[in-house]
């Protein structure tokens, strides 16, 4: 839900982006009946909506889930994992027992075998939000270049990165 103002008489409305059908240009403001444009943007990052040339110009709910790439160094290739709804814990692959369900190949000992736990939840508006939490690790998560604390939990946005170990790793929505 964003707040628009009418271009019009300027009144403030509530709009629902996750309810507007694909592919409208307009709707009608509901009290002076003038047409409101709208712009709908596809690969826009920002805080949701901006006003120019009287269009609202609004972003479309993001209803697929993310992706994690392992970024290459001396211990590590290239990984890129795919991310669906629900829980992952993620860490280094070893032939121990673990509950990883994203085991990233590494001679990178300094990251932990279940070290970080990511949840993909569906929104009320039918989108997708990721939360990243450290797992309890030895080393713990660097986020963004800040370090984690015991049950934090943050929202993933496009482009963030999380290093554990010495292992950067990017999300992209
Ligand atoms: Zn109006």
């Amino acid at each position: 839900m964003i707040s628009v103002k009418c271009p019009h008489c300027h009144v403030g409305l509530k709009v629902d982006e996750g309810k507007l059908p694909p592919g409208v240009t307009s709707f009608k403001c509901p009290k002076c009946k003038g047409l409101i444009p709208i712009s709908m943007l596809s690969e826009k990052e920002g805080d949701g909506f901006s006003s120019s040339d009287n269009t609202i110009v609004i972003q479309p709910v993001k209803t697929t889930t993310g992706k994690l790439t392992v970024i290459a160094d001396v211990h590590t290739e290239e990984q890129m994992f795919p991310l669906r709804e629900g829980i992952f814990i993620v860490g280094r692959k070893s032939s121990h027992p673990s509950r990883a369900t994203i085991c990233i190949q590494t001679s990178d000992r300094s990251m932990s075998r279940e070290h970080i736990r990511i949840e993909v939840k569906k929104d009320v508006r039918g989108g997708y939000k990721h939360y990243l939490s450290d797992n309890n690790s030895k080393n713990h998560t660097l986020y963004n270049c800040n370090f984690l604390g015991n049950e934090e939990v943050v929202i993933l946005n496009n482009n963030d990165e999380i290093i554990i170990g010495h292992t950067v790793l990017r999300f992209n929505e």
